[in-house]
């Protein structure tokens, strides 16, 4: 595999660079930023991005997107995070992210023209309601129902952990329209007002103190049929494809190395007595060289991920290959991270003395979600082992 940059490649990527250090505010560089409490220097950089058309930068030209390449993709994010700049997913949310590319592939006319323009212009923000209570790595199982009322689909059943689902407009469902056929042939897509008669959003607090997910409830919530993307009771076939893409933007090698960096700089510094501690424990020290080799090999990953969507290639099991190796290297830096920082590293956000502005405390919260969303790392293992290698189901 080749890892040099074309010098077209290279060009674009010194303009990503040159654009971020004269345009974007001082106070969203760095490691230690705090987006939510910069959200207007934040709504200041969004106007600037997308004057130069990079607020989604996989879309086509023709629905308002950068028309990007997948390497240019990949340089993109890939200098913004080492600029410290905030990440496109910041910019554009998982409207841009996820659902405005599955609506551009499967919506009608009247569904891009009247949901895609406010997505890129920030109006709207949506999420995806996908998972149940009952139905999460067999996501086919769901039960929420969607039935045909004349001129509407009748909604009732209950979604979980439905990320920002408090703070959106639309929600993109998966529901079940057909309960006599085999799982997979019987559901399909909506979209779905926030704001419809009987839907119920309660929020759900994660381990890591922040409330990004909620349980949203249905009850004979009515939707046009106007509203179902794609074809009835193909729902399925199109979820995997917004699963595709959900999978191939998580991650971020470039931050894992960054955190190694800052990890390392932190013991180098002696800050909290941390060349001290790494001089009474050796082991700490060839943890810290393991976790630097690994940032490079979740590097790798994702560059063969990458190589082969730029050949017209679709990869599969090496996309959730990147994915659990990347999230499940989240976890060990973090553990690293806070054995370095010895008692101070479970010191949060906020508090004075937290190591890093408590960064990686709040990370070794966090991260153990990493390895669910979007699937489970059993999940992904499931998917090495049978399309990969090559091994019979369980
Ligand atoms: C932070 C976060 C955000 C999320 N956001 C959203 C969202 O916006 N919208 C949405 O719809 N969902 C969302 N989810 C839900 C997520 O997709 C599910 O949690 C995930 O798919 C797992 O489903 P489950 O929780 O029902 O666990 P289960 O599927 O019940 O799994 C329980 C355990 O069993 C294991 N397991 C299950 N099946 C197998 C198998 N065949 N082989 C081996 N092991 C197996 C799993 O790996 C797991 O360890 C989010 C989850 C998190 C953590």
């Amino acid at each position: 595999m080749d890892f040099r940059f074309t010098s077209e490649e290279e060009a674009f990527r010194k303009e990503v660079h040159d654009f971020i250090e004269k345009e974007c505010p001082k106070e969203l560089r760095g490691k230690d930023v705090n987006f939510f409490q910069n959200v207007g220097s934040l709504l200041e950089w969004r106007k600037k991005v997308a004057s130069k058309g990079w607020v989604a930068p996989a879309w086509p030209k023709e629905y308002g997107g950068a028309g990007m390449s997948v390497m240019e993709q990949f340089i993109y994010s890939m200098e913004t995070a080492r600029m410290r700049a905030p990440a496109p997913i910041f910019i554009g949310g998982l409207a841009v992210a996820v659902i405005g590319p599955t609506i551009i592939i499967y919506g009608s006319e009247e569904q891009k023209k009247e949901h895609i323009p406010p997505i890129l212009a920030g109006q709207t923000m949506w999420c995806q309601g996908f998972s149940e209570p009952g139905s999460g790595s067999d996501l086919a199982s769901l039960q929420t129902r969607a039935v045909k009322d004349g001129d509407d689909y009748v909604i009732n059943g209950q979604k979980i952990w439905t990320t920002l689902a408090h703070m959106s407009q639309y929600m993109l469902l998966l529901a079940r329209t057909d309960p006599d056929v085999p799982k997979h042939k019987g559901l399909s897509y909506f979209i779905v007002p926030m704001n419809s008669p009987g839907v119920t959003t309660r929020p759900l607090m994660n381990m890591a103190g922040s409330h990004e997910f909620n349980e949203v409830f249905f009850e004979d919530v009515r939707i046009p049929t106007k509203n179902l993307v794609g074809e009835e009771n193909r729902g399925w076939y199109q979820a995997v494809t917004t699963l595709d893409i959900e999978r191939s933007n998580i991650g971020s090698a470039v931050g894992q190395q960054q955190s190694v960096e800052d990890i390392v700089n932190f013991v180098k510094d002696n800050a909290g007595n941390g060349v001290t501690r790494v001089k009474q424990d050796a082991g700490l020290r060839a943890e810290l060289a393991e976790r630097y080799l690994e940032a490079q090999v979740a590097m790798s990953l994702s560059m063969r991920v990458v190589s082969m969507q730029a050949k017209g290639m679709i990869p599969n099991y090496e996309a959730s290959a990147v994915k659990l190796y990347s999230m499940e290297l989240n976890q060990r830096i973090a553990n690293t991270a806070l054995r370095v920082m010895g008692m101070y590293g479970q010191l949060g956000r906020g508090a004075k003395w937290a190591p890093l502005k408590g960064r990686q405390e709040f990370t070794y919260l966090r991260s153990v979600a990493n390895t669910i969303e979007g699937g489970t790392s059993e999940i992904q293992r499931n998917i090495v082992a049978q399309r990969g290698l090559g091994l019979p189901r369980e």
